[in-house]
């Protein structure tokens, strides 16, 4: 279905990130991704993509860096001449109740989660107006919603997005390119591993008992950046088993 599209996607070496590269790769797509310096994870994901037959690469590159991402974003579009479809997906958590968080833990969740998105989208929209079409798919989250106590930063930098996904589907509509957000509750990663939950806990608070596999996350991000999305843009699409109904 997307056979002859480049998709690049942020964060791919791990987690949500990978599912969707192969998810985007079993599609047809070529498939470029960047992470932020786990090359082993990176090596991993290149394997599994090395299984379909598309062009794929890997690309380190801090999303919150304007000069990295600008070079990045020069020699993958040298390699594989275009991009169609972006997930901006990269993201990390520093969670402390606000009374505690130092101002530097709130402003690094912006500028990775929030700031990333708008660096590497600036990156790929130009290639897209000249092209008047485009998919542009924001990885939310249901905190950016709802909010979450000791998320305060990430929170606001996943409701940024929303903000952001909103604001690109206006202004970039006319030129035929789509951008929508995703807003994925608990997910089976290594950031959810990380959190000190109740699991069990946790999962009986959660309408469905159990938390999404990153691959069912990647199949509605496969879903916006496929032509059966072309009608649809500036939505918000949760993903959360319905934790927050
Ligand atoms: P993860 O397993 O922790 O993986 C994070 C990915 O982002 C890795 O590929 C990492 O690269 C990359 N990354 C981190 N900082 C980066 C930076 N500065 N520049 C470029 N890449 C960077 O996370 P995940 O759970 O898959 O989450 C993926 C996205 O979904 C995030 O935006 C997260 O907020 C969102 N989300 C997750 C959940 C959940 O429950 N897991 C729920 C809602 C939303 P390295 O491997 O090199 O470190």
């Amino acid at each position: 279905m997307l056979k002859g599209k480049v998709a690049v996607v942020t964060g791919g070496s791990r987690g949500i990130g990978r599912a969707v590269c192969i998810e985007l790769a079993k599609q047809g797509a070529d498939v470029a991704f960047l992470y932020a310096g786990n090359e082993a994870a990176a090596e991993e994901t290149l394997a599994l993509l090395s299984a379909y037959d598309v062009k794929s690469a890997a690309y380190r590159c801090d999303v919150s860096d304007t000069a990295q991402v600008r070079e990045t974003f020069r020699s993958l579009t040298e390699a594989f001449q275009t991009v169609d479809i972006l997930v901006n997906n990269a993201g990390i958590n520093k969670d402390k109740l606000a009374m505690t968080m130092r101002e530097e833990e709130f402003e690094q969740v912006i500028d990775i989660n929030l700031s990333g998105a708008f660096k590497c989208a600036k990156q790929v929209i130009p290639l897209m107006v000249k092209k008047r079409s485009g998919k542009i798919i924001n990885i939310s989250s249901v905190a950016g919603l709802i909010g979450n106590a000791g998320q305060s930063n990430y929170a606001a930098a996943k409701a940024g997005l929303i903000g952001l996904t909103k604001t690109l589907a206006k202004e970039l509509a006319a030129r035929n390119i789509t951008c929508n957000a995703v807003a994925p509750g608990f997910v089976e990663t290594d950031m959810t591993a990380a959190l000190p939950l109740n699991r069990e806990a946790v999962e009986k608070s959660i309408p469905l008992h159990r938390f999404a596999k990153a691959e069912e996350v990647a199949k509605l991000v496969g879903f916006l950046a496929s032509d059966g999305a072309d009608y649809i843009t500036g939505e918000v699409i949760r993903i959360d088993g319905g934790i927050a109904i």
